[in-house]
Order: C-alpha cells, then structure tokens, then sequence
C-alpha cells in the first residue's frame, strides 16, 4: 500500500509500499482514500515547530476522502462501501487507538486519521459519511480546509451583514475564508497576498478588493474602506509579523482571528483586550463534521456553492514532494493529492 512517510523533520517525505495493521481493531475503520488536501499543518508538521517529533516515522495528512472498505468491533456509524469525508476535528462515534503500519519490519506510526496513503486504517469518529453521487474530489476539502475557514467566518468571528473583512494570505484557508464572508454578506471583503494571481483567483469566490503588500498598507486599507477601520481582520498564514499587524491594525472595537498556526512567539500590546477588542485563534474554525458537512453538501447540491473551482493543482501521491514544494511557494490555491494514481 503506497503511502508517504515523515521519516526525518525537514527532509521529503519518503514515498514507500508499507503494510496495513493485520487486524482492524475496536473503533476503527479502514477507508480507500481517494483524495487528500494538504494544508499548513503538515508543513508544520515536517518542519518540527510544535518542537520535538516523537511519533517518527508516522504518516501524515488530516483531510480526505474515500469509500469505508470494513469496519472494526463496535462501529456503528459507518458501514462498508459507505463514501466518507476524512477529517481531523472530532466528530460521532468511537475514538480508537491509533495504528501502526510496517515497512520491512519496522513501525510506522500513525494518528487517527490519515491521508497521504492509499488505504487508512482511521478512527471511526473522524468520519463523516456523505451521499454516493457526491463529487470525492470535492468532499475531500470538508475535511479542513472548508470546514475550518467557513467555521473561522461563522463559529469564531461570527461575521455580521455588511461587515468589513481584511485576510492575510489568500492560499486554501483565505480562499474559503473569503467565501464565507461573501456568502454573509461582508463588505469590503480585502485580501493581501503577494501573488497577483492569487488575489485574481480570490475575485471570484467573493473577495471585493486585493492589495499586494506595501509600505503603507494602513492607507492602501483605508482608500477602500472610505478612511474607516476594518471591522473583523483573519491572518492565515502563521508568520508572526504579519500576526502582529493583523492585531495592530484590528480597531479596538474589533476583532482579530489567527487561523494560521504561528511560526514564532508573537508581541502584541495587551491592554485593548481588556476593553471590547477581540483577539481569537481558531481551532479548525470551530467545526462540527457532522453537522457542518451536510450543510455545506446541501448547498453544493443546490447550486448555492461552488468549491471545485478552488482547487488549483492535482499531484499524484508518488509526487506529494512536488506538491508540498508547491504549497511552501504559496503560490497555489488549494493543492490535492490524487492518492490512487
Ligand atoms: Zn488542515
């Protein structure tokens, strides 16, 4: 089975043929994954910066697709040929144990889901079952990338009608985040992304204006915004400068939301807080699979949502290299894994 191993921190990823658990334990499940997203977490992952990896080597990946092959003692909530989202949130049934796959004898370790490899031994309760006619490739962003910028929108920053909206960085994350401001109505919606293209691509999910990074980016804000402050400000990208700009620039009737995990400690002058000022870091926006999942389904179905348009590359799993190298360029909107090519 055809999987890419984190095997050293900074280093590729190691793509090898490893065997599956020989027995499928109480609560788990395996799942053929047919498409995975990649997302910072796993960059974060490799590089090491939640400090010490002891899990290596361990497979990687939080959110996917694919159809429930069988199920172990005890589950309920999914049953064979059943499609399902993969995510990392928590959501109905058993938390298992975690798997251990061997390559050539030796353990390689894994978490409760995971998805850069073509079969999952996986966690009954980071499932979500969906509809069989559903679009896979789709469904394999409701496992974060949707799920956690649209929760960033509603659960976390609780955007109002007409609203002003700032984000920093428009990769997968700000696309969606976008999106879901559209969708409540927010005004102005503004990203700021280095790429041109990427704030070309954000125009049509919904961002209003795009503002490549200067000097004086207050006053570029302002001229859209008729002199006023931004009302609600996401930072996507984790780099603790642009983290502390976020919370400079949020009013102190505001609101900032870090939804980018942080690459450094960040300073920031505390005493607005005290006051009205709101500083929240998200946590996966919040989300309920099972709840969140069939909403947003439901609106693809009904025409009110188009998310295919947001995936902007497809690499095969024995190129998942390529793709990270990709996703660290952020030049790409939201990257996925094909993983049975
Ligand atoms: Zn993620």
């Amino acid at each position: 089975m055809k999987s890419a191993i984190l095997v050293k921190n900074n280093k590729p990823l190691i793509v090898a043929d490893i065997e599956l658990p020989k027995k499928i334990n109480y609560g788990q499940v395996l799942v053929k994954v047919f498409f995975s997203g990649i997302c910072g977490a796993q960059i974060n992952e490799i590089e090491a910066v939640k400090g010490e990896d002891k899990f290596l080597p361990h497979l990687l990946g939080h959110e996917g697709s694919g159809i429930v092959e069988k199920i172990g003692p005890g589950v309920t909530t999914v049953k064979e040929g059943d499609h399902v989202v993969m995510h990392w949130r928590k959501s109905l049934g058993i938390q298992s144990s975690t798997p251990t796959y061997l390559l050539k004898g030796k353990k390689i370790n894994a978490g409760w889901v995971t998805t850069f490899n073509e079969k999952a031994v996986v966690s009954e309760n980071r499932l979500t079952v969906i509809p069989k006619n559903f679009d896979l490739r789709t469904a394999a962003l409701f496992g974060c990338a949707v799920t956690s910028g649209f929760g960033a929108v509603n659960n976390d920053a609780k955007v109002k009608i007409g609203q002003s909206v700032l984000i920093f960085g428009m990769g997968g994350m700000g696309l969606n985040i976008a999106y879901a401001s559209s969708l409540v109505s927010a005004y102005p919606i503004i990203g700021i992304d280095l790429h041109k293209s990427k704030l070309m691509m954000a125009k049509k999910f919904g961002l209003t204006h795009g503002i490549i990074p200067t000097k004086n980016l207050d006053k570029k804000i302002r001229e859209i915004t008729d002199g006023k402050d931004v009302e609600v400000i996401f930072e996507t990208t984790g780099n603790s400068k642009l983290m502390e700009r976020a919370y400079e620039l949020t009013p102190n009737d505001g609101k900032t939301i870090y939804v980018g995990v942080p690459n450094k400690k960040i300073s920031i002058y505390s005493l607005p807080l005290a006051f009205d000022k709101v500083l929240k870091a998200s946590h996966g926006g919040s989300s309920i699979p099972n709840k969140d999942i069939p909403r947003y389904i439901k609106l693809v179905e009904k025409k009110k949502v188009n998310f295919k348009k947001l995936i902007t590359h497809e690499f095969s799993l024995s190129k998942i290299n390529n793709a990270i190298k990709l996703f660290r360029s952020g030049k790409a909107g939201k990257i996925i894994i094909n993983t049975q090519r």
